[in-house]
């Protein structure tokens, strides 16, 4: 099993989820089966109890779990079903945490963020992502991970280190790191401003983590000076910059990114170049 993880800088709302469901969409149009993870940071066990006037409709899905809104988008981008597995949060895991610890399971010892916590969310990752959602038999090639939430938020630090020490257990040929985030432009300069996006990167390898490739949310197409000027002060080469401007229909947003051969990008990194090339319509 290969992993694809979205995280998200700067601001909230970016769009890692458009971005999660176009990144299956492209890889599916190579031949690949996609599985998708959607984690929620906050500490409610589900979305079943939050107000949807704070949070949007709570979605629920075939089994009855009660998730997300996100969770919508991959099961339309992508025809898969998901499970109420398939979304965590930090309830849950911690919910898991001392559901084991009452029981005894950690025989006595300290039970601490870090392994304890980590080693929860590694295994709930997963036990979720080798379950088939598109009516097949057997596991997807890929899991999408989309983290909520933005780099710096406090109560998103122990998924952030959960997945660094994923990608150390799994290899880098099998976890992909897409970054989305933000690229203003200030009206009186009217110059795309990279500064937001290497603090959001920096921070992120204060984590522990490197972007494999960068989504870069914008009002307009990413310029070719701000693509180099991201690469030099962020160490993520060019050609795995990409741009996701604003359209008028996100369905238009996997051919933004085929446009910009993202799927090669991803498929290079997983070491899955004998895919076929995707095929969509306009
Ligand atoms: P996040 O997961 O980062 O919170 P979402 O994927 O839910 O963000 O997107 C937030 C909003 O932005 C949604 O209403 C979505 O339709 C919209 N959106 C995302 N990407 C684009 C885009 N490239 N152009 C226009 N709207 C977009």
């Amino acid at each position: 099993m290969k992993y694809v993880v979205v995280t998200g800088g700067v601001v909230s709302g970016l769009g890692k989820g458009i971005t999660a469901s176009s990144i299956g969409v492209l890889l599916q149009a190579c031949g690949l089966r996609v599985t998708a993870i959607k984690i929620d940071p906050y500490l409610n066990v589900d979305a079943g109890t939050m107000s949807p006037f704070e949070h949007g409709e709570v979605f629920v899905l075939n089994d009855g779990g009660e998730v997300d809104l996100d969770l919508g988008n991959y099961e339309r981008f992508l025809d898969i079903t998901l499970t109420r597995d398939n979304n965590i949060t930090t309830g849950k895991i911690y919910q898991s945490v001392f559901d084991r610890e009452r029981r005894g399971d950690y025989l006595g010892k300290t039970v601490q963020a870090i392994p304890h916590v980590t080693n929860e969310i590694h295994d709930w990752i997963q036990r979720a992502s080798k379950v088939s959602v598109d009516g097949k038999e057997g596991e997807a090639d890929v899991c999408l991970i989309e983290l909520g939430g933005t780099v710096c938020d406090m109560e998103s630090e122990a998924f952030f280190r959960a997945l660094s020490d994923f990608e150390f257990r799994l290899g880098r040929e099998n976890f992909c790191l897409v970054h989305v985030s933000l690229v203003p432009v200030l009206g009186v300069v009217g110059e795309q401003k990279t500064k937001p996006t290497q603090h959001s990167v920096q921070a992120l390898r204060a984590l522990g983590l490197t972007p494999t490739l960068l989504a870069c949310r914008s009002a307009k197409p990413l310029e070719k000076s701000t693509r180099e000027k991201l690469a030099l002060f962020c160490h993520v080469p060019a050609h795995h910059i990409f741009g996701i401007h604003d359209v008028s229909n996100i369905w238009h947003v996997p051919l933004l990114l085929r446009d910009q051969n993202v799927h090669l990008a991803i498929l290079e990194r997983l070491n899955l170049s004998t895919a076929r090339q995707p095929e969509l319509s306009q």
